[in-house]
């Protein structure tokens, strides 16, 4: 029931009455230091932080209650004081073919969306890093939606700690095999337009004391911002996964139009200097398949030239329609001869498994809902670009 003092500001976008904003500060995002800052502010051992580091991360703990090993007086604190919340669960969906897909809701009402596909010897999350993009490659959904805003360390953390909930995944170790072994930054966003957040949130998960997945199983997608490739390599040594899609930079500008900034010679000298990238460790090529714009027999052989001397793996991604999405995907046959000549090489090249169709959780697929595309909307989408292109200095 509506009470009387409601005002309009109270009810959510989709017509609830909002609760009471909660003031405790959420836990979640904070690392050692930030915990051992507020166990001190209490007035409480310096162990403390420790104990409660373990509890939140490696066990994954959403209520203090259950952090047994804290004194019952030092439990009644925290939970007076903080809280351990994941985001909102907005909407849940399982495909035939078990990919989940959630739609996250945060604290401020803003939206993301995150995926999970279980494979035979591995489960991957593919997690946002924004809400929106600050870009506007020409084949991605999500290029053409604003940049809402950057999420914190914690909004980040938080759903691989949802995931793990929702999966039962909070008991099983590496060794057991976790429903959950390897991440991707590869769900709405650019990671390298949020570097420092995205940095925080990989060294929480990555901690071996914490939620423990390694920094190798966590691969970082970049449409290729070059500085922040080089600052990731150095302090960090994430996977990483170059979305290439186009081999000169004529048509690099018009995909992924960062390339304006950094040029494909650029990025290539930067993926070149990522340290530790062996036969063992390769960087990823992530390559989406266009009829008629990249798909040539040339085009693959300039790839090959590219990638001479860099260890590498390429994806091959068939692309994924959106509404007034201007692009076909290739033709099989197409990918296959593509495919064919990189193995001819002795590249490793893969097609990617289209995953979780019937709920649109594929990729560039994220929030399609909407039907065919009017005038009206395309010039909108077309300011909105020009304004985020002028906003990264494009
Ligand atoms: N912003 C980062 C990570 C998110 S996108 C990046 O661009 O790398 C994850 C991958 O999906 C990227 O390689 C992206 O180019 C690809 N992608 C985007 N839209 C797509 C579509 N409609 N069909 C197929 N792949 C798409
Ligand atoms: Fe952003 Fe990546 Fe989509 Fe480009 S492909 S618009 S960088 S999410």
């Amino acid at each position: 029931m509506m009470s009387d003092a409601a005002s309009l500001q109270d009810f959510m976008p989709g017509g609830q009455l909002a609760p009471e904003p909660d003031a405790r500060p959420n836990l979640i995002g904070l690392d050692r230091d930030g915990l051992a800052a507020l166990v001190k502010d209490m007035g409480e051992p310096a162990f403390r932080a420790k104990q409660l580091y373990h509890w939140i991360y490696n066990r994954g703990a959403a209520r203090f209650e259950d952090m047994t090993n804290l004194s019952k007086a030092f439990r009644a604190k925290l939970e007076e004081t903080c809280r351990i919340d994941r985001p909102k669960v907005s909407m849940h969906q399982k495909s035939k073919d078990g990919t989940e897909k959630w739609l996250l809701r945060y604290e401020d009402g803003n939206e993301a969306e995150m995926v999970f596909i279980p494979e035979t010897d591995r489960g991957t999350l593919c997690i946002s890093s924004q809400v929106g993009c600050s870009l506007t490659c020409a084949f991605c959904h999500t290029g053409t939606q604003k940049l809402v805003r950057n999420l914190t360390p914690g909004d980040i953390v938080g759903q691989v700690m949802l995931a793990r909930d929702a999966l039962g995944d909070w008991a099983q170790t590496e060794e057991a095999g976790r429903r959950i072994s390897n991440i991707v930054l590869m769900g709405m966003g650019e990671p390298l337009y949020n570097t420092d957040s995205v940095m925080d949130a990989m060294r929480l998960v990555s901690d071996g004391d914490g939620i423990a997945i390694g920094r190798r199983k966590i691969t970082l997608s970049t449409s290729g911002v070059v500085p922040d490739i080089r600052r990731v390599g150095a302090e960090l040594g994430l996977s990483l996964a170059i979305s290439l899609h186009a081999v000169n930079d004529e048509l690099r500008n018009r995909l992924v139009p960062i390339n304006r900034k950094y040029p494909i010679a650029e990025l290539m000298d930067a993926v070149r200097g990522y340290p530790g990238l062996t036969t063992s460790r390769r960087v990823t090529w992530e390559y989406v398949m266009l009829k008629g714009v990249n798909d040539s027999d040339a085009d693959a052989r300039t790839l090959l030239r590219l990638m001479e001397g860099i260890p590498s793996k390429v994806n091959l991604i068939p692309f994924n329609p959106w509404p007034g999405s201007e692009f076909e995907c290739s033709d099989p046959a197409r990918i296959e001869s593509f495919l064919a000549i990189l193995h001819r090489a002795g590249t490793v090249a893969t097609i990617r498994k289209t995953r979780g169709q019937d709920i649109l959780a594929a990729c560039g697929q994220l929030k399609s809902e909407s039907e065919r595309i009017g005038k009206r909307e395309r010039l909108r989408l077309d300011a909105l670009r020009a304004e985020k292109e002028a906003a990264v200095g494009l």
